[in-house]
């Protein structure tokens, strides 16, 4: 494949305590490793930049040899510790970080639906080379500045399910983009040989399904994804529904819910300001030809004023607002105004957003990795689609009523708001490959116990870092949101990139739910008679058995669970 040479790197530097020599000529540097909210920030390590998958193989038989540790790195967009942790000390002093954005970027067609893909190009890149060729995704994250390795390695989503009476075309699912994946390679231990080699799985082996939502804890290096037809997409936000009724369960049917708008265009996204009463509802339409009215867009990222705040001043503001936690009321007006405004067409010489056309890709990626540093909690719930009002309505109470209940206290936790979407599941009839299974532990693996549940409500809780009492606000609501989805009418998994695991002090540490919930959420499988989490497990230790590609979060996470 290609080699893409046109980002630039920090030169490379000799330093003490520098990994022994590297194989093939690969010169190590240095830097720091901080996450996109920067909540992670322990500090400094060794990085170098593989140039291909001979580079990938030789590195992990060079760190078996040495007992170094390996990890893929992308854009450090991930809030959760999958690639490193918060203590530098943890993590050990022999650990390479493996940029993949520098060299392994290639993206080229390998059939009429599918492409091949390495795992350090951006998701702009790929939803880019897509366009060119007549197709598209159905949904993805709403930024291209992450890596499609990143985005396999946590199952990442949009928000999609089918409109009424909408079918799916060929090569579109509604589920995470690692369902789109027809085969991938990646460097795995070879018993045989007693060396790490290239291996490549379709999704027909068995052991695909451990790999497609990895966690990192493999280096992919290279994927094959199927793609459907492109479908030119319209998007019309609105402010005039306020959240009582939106989310409201005993108005279903009455055209004004959210789940209404999920039947209409089966597309929709809510952003509900904290402390304001009308949140901004997005929805998605197909739409063959511009809409009377509807503005042509040409680019993606639309939402030019709220996307585009210089960190400095974004990190100002957070200060600003968390040292008088009274004014978190008056900020979420404040960004309520602010969207509105955008969406106004502010200043006056853009067009008015509220109505947008165009390629799917622009109006699928509408939220650039420079919008506020926030640092976020993140679930999703399976159930029945005839669930989904339902669902919204007592997250919505739990939310609003501790919201309340803390202000009441004179305290403030969340300052940002939260964010509401809907997929569908992991189908595997969506790769077209015969004999696919899901992915063993994406969140939108389906459940076989509840063939019935077809639907994923995700939602998402953001606030400023530095806002005091939020790790306690999110430990309360995850105890709730546990309680009420406690899989009999519905069931709670974690997304797997933001914080979930709450102790009332810090995330990704409550053992209940590392040790319990999570396992337990992947159910056993009456046809293997094991649950996909303890299978999944098993494929990782085995493919990696030296755990050159494991950390010390990894290691504790992904072992077996007794019930499976
Ligand atoms: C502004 C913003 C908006 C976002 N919106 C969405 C959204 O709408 N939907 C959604 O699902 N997510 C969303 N995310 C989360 C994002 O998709 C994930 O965090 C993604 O993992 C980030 O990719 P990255 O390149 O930064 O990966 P990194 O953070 O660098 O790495 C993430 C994980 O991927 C692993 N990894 C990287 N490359 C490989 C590889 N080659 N093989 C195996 N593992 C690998 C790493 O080891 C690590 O475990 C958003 C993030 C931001 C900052």
């Amino acid at each position: 494949m290609r080699l893409n040479q046109k980002k630039k790197y920090p030169a490379m530097a000799a330093e003490a305590g520098q990994p022994p020599e590297l194989p093939r000529g690969l010169r190590p540097y240095r830097r720091a490793y901080r996450n996109w909210s920067g909540v992670i920030n322990p500090g400094e390590f060794w990085y170098c930049a593989p140039r291909d998958a001979e580079d990938v193989i030789a590195l992990a038989n060079w760190a078996h040899r040495h007992s170094w540790g390996l990890r893929a790195s992308g854009y450090q967009h991930t809030w959760a510790p999958l690639t490193v942790g918060c203590d530098r000390g943890a993590e050990g002093p022999r650990v390479l970080l493996l940029d993949t954005r520098r060299h392994l970027t290639a993206i080229e067609p390998a059939g009429p639906d599918t492409t091949r893909v390495q795992p350090g190009a951006t998701m702009g890149e790929l939803l880019g080379h897509l366009q060119q060729r007549g197709l598209g995704l159905i949904s993805c994250p709403s930024t291209g500045q992450v890596t499609v390795g990143g985005v396999l390695a946590i199952g990442g989503h949009g928000s999609a399910v089918p409109a009424h009476g909408e079918t799916a075309l060929p090569g579109h699912g509604y589920g995470s983009l690692s369902n789109q994946v027809t085969a991938l390679t990646a460097a795995v231990w070879d018993e045989d040989s007693g060396c790490y080699m290239l291996r490549t799985f379709t999704r027909s082996d068995p052991d695909c399904a451990a790999l497609l939502t990895n966690l990192g804890r493999i280096f992919l290096v290279e994927v094959v994804l199927r793609a459907g037809p492109e479908q030119p997409l319209r998007c019309v936000s609105r402010m005039d529904i306020t959240a009582d009724e939106l989310f409201s369960a005993s108005n279903a049917g009455s055209g004004r819910t959210f789940a209404d708008f999920v039947e209409l265009t089966g597309r929709a996204e809510a952003i509900w300001f904290a402390f304001t009463k009308h949140p901004w509802l997005k929805t998605w339409s197909i739409s063959p030809h511009q809409p009377t009215g509807a503005w042509k867009v040409s680019n993606p990222y639309n939402y030019p004023l709220s996307d585009r705040l210089p960190e400095p001043l974004a990190r100002l503001i957070a200060r600003i607002v968390v040292s008088r936690g009274r004014f978190a009321p008056w900020w979420g007006r404040f960004q309520l105004m602010f969207h509105w405004a955008g969406l106004q067409g502010f200043p006056p010489v853009v067009p008015s957003r509220w109505d947008l056309w165009g390629p799917s890709r622009h109006l699928l990626h509408y939220l650039r990795p420079t919008t506020l540093r926030v640092t976020t909690a993140g679930y999703v719930v399976l159930m029945e689609r005839a669930d989904l009002q339902w669902a919204i309505s007592r997250f919505a109470a739990h939310y609003r009523s501790l919201l309340d209940a803390y202000r009441r206290r004179g305290a403030y936790p969340v300052t940002c708001g939260v964010e509401l979407r809907v997929s569908g599941l992991d189908g595997p009839d969506t790769c077209a490959v015969p004999g696919a299974r899901p992915p063993l532990i994406s969140p939108l693996s389906p459940r076989p116990d509840r063939p019935e549940w077809d639907t994923a409500l995700w939602f998402a809780i953001f606030t400023f870092p530095e806002s005091s009492g939020h790790q306690g606000f999110f430990r309360d609501l995850e105890q709730r949101l546990l309680a009420t989805f406690d899989d009999t009418r519905a069931a709670l998994r974690v997304e797997w990139a933001k914080a979930w695991a709450f102790n009332g002090e810090a995330p990704w540490t409550d053992p209940h739910v590392l040790e319990h919930t999570i396992p337990t959420g992947f159910p056993i499988n009456a046809e293997s008679r094991q649950s996909p989490w303890n299978e999944a497990v098993d494929i990782l230790d085995r493919l990696d058995p030296h755990r050159v590609f494991g950390n010390p979060f990894l290691n504790k996470l992904l072992i077996a669970h007794a019930s499976g």
